[in-house]
């Protein structure tokens, strides 16, 4: 369905699911009714506004890779982009954003100053920490449970185009959690990644600007626009082969806390239905800059420093071997809960009422009141969040607890 009216589409009251790029993967964006498309890149580009102070005014279709480009050429940039920046700013907004850049800058939506949000009425207001700011706390990260999106004002910072980026191969995985909760200590980095790919373990800390004092070791490297790298032109293919499911998530767990957690998915590894098994993480470290608002939904909770573990695959299009990796995702999302963390919302996560209860407490029935309020029923209502939502407390409850899950996964 065409985005020319959205005000007419969330006031109409018919089901409705909102859709930016739809490159979140558990069938968050997949329907056979009505679906809001926002993802329209060029068009987006040209209502970029500049409000001065560093904000920037931004429509929720744009690109990140559209507006980091614009930025650049004017001597900003974006603190946190995700690695592939072919994705809605919405949608992206709409799960939390988290990327290299999160050592230095915590989440996406802790730079956002304010966003113009439209209800089931059709009703548009602009939310922030003073206006509307419970709106505002349950949409950032919130999956379009509480509205849509349509415009955001956004903080940049200065683009310093060059990276100087230290790279560390690391023997042991043991040695990798040492070193990644002695970085997660610290406050003087700007980016932070570590891969585990077919057992080569690295990782890279890096610092921006082009000062050539801290470049004086064999493994450094002065990197030119390190966020855009792999992502020039246009967007590369992220589908897996046709007769495979992609499968992704994402835990964060608190600092402190990491060994565990790596040690479960390790474990966990080669139960994996796929041909090489699990053997794809990326892990994240995200420090939330000291005025952080705590959002209902994002990834990380309360936590100031998180480190954040994120598995890859793609399995055959066998319910067995879905299930099979199910199974071990839901595992893992256990053993994050127990640790104090949380999953990532973009991903394929099994939740059932009692688990997404003991994740977000009393925030469900809040998001429940405020979905009523603002006539949000028909609004992405497939959604596991907006499902426990309606489904109301069930700790307390003796019969036993559905899972809720999307059947559909998106290719
Ligand atoms: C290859 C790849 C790499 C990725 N890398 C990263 C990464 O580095 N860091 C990271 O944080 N994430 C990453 N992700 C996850 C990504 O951030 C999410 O999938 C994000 O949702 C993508 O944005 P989108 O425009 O495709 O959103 P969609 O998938 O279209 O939507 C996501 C959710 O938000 C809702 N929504 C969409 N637009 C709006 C809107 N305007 N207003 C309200 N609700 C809306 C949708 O209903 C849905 O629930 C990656 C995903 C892929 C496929």
């Amino acid at each position: 369905m065409p985005s020319a009216f959205p005000s007419a589409l969330l006031g109409s009251g018919q089901p409705l699911t909102l859709r930016g790029a739809g490159h979140s993967c558990d069938g968050q964006t997949v329907t056979d009714g009505d679906m809001l498309v926002t993802y329209a890149p060029e068009a987006a580009a040209q209502q970029v506004r500049d409000l001065g102070d560093g904000l920037i005014e931004v429509p929720a279709g744009m690109s990140w890779y559209g507006l980091e480009r614009h930025l650049n050429r004017r001597g900003a940039a974006i603190p946190v982009l995700p690695d592939y920046l072919h994705m809605s700013v919405g949608g992206t907004l709409s799960v939390g954003g988290i990327g290299i850049g999160s050592m230095g800058y915590g989440m996406q939506v802790d730079h956002v100053e304010r966003i113009q949000l439209i209800d089931g009425t059709g009703t548009s207001r602009w939310c922030s920490r003073t206006d509307h700011p419970e709106l505002f706390r349950f949409a950032l990260g919130g999956l379009g449970t509480v509205g849509l999106i349509e415009r955001a004002v956004l903080r940049t910072v200065p683009y310093h185009r060059e990276t100087h980026l230290h790279r560390t191969r690391h023997d042991t995985l043991n040695d990798l959690v040492e070193h990644t909760e002695r970085i997660a200590q610290r406050d003087d980095i700007d980016v932070y990644y570590a891969s585990v790919r077919s057992g080569m373990i690295h990782s890279a800390t890096g610092w921006h600007g082009s000062g050539p004092e801290r470049c004086g070791g064999e493994d450094c490297a002065i990197v030119s626009d390190l966020s855009l790298r792999g992502n020039y032109g246009t967007a590369r293919t992220v589908a897996p082969p046709p007769d495979h499911v992609r499968l992704c998530t994402d835990y964060l767990v608190p600092a402190g806390t990491f060994a565990p957690m790596l040690a479960a998915v390790n474990a966990s590894r080669h139960r994996v239905p796929s041909n090489r098994g699990l053997d794809m993480w990326w892990i994240l470290i995200v420090r939330r800059p000291s005025d952080a608002v705590q959002f209902p939904f994002t990834p990380v909770g309360t936590a100031p420093v998180s480190i954040g573990v994120g598995l890859y695959t793609s399995v055959h299009r066998d319910p067995a071997a879905v299930a099979a990796t199910r199974t071990v995702f839901r595992g893992l999302l256990e053993r994050c809960l127990d640790l104090g963390g949380r999953p990532y919302l973009y991903g394929s996560n099994d939740l059932d009422p009692a688990l997404t209860e003991r994740l977000y407490g009393t925030d469900l029935s809040r998001l429940a009141q405020l979905r009523s309020a603002h006539r949000l029923e028909h609004v992405n209502a497939h959604l596991p969040l907006a499902r426990a939502a309606l489904a109301g407390p069930v700790l307390s409850s003796s019969s036993p607890a559905a899972p809720i899950r999307n059947d559909q996964c998106r290719p």
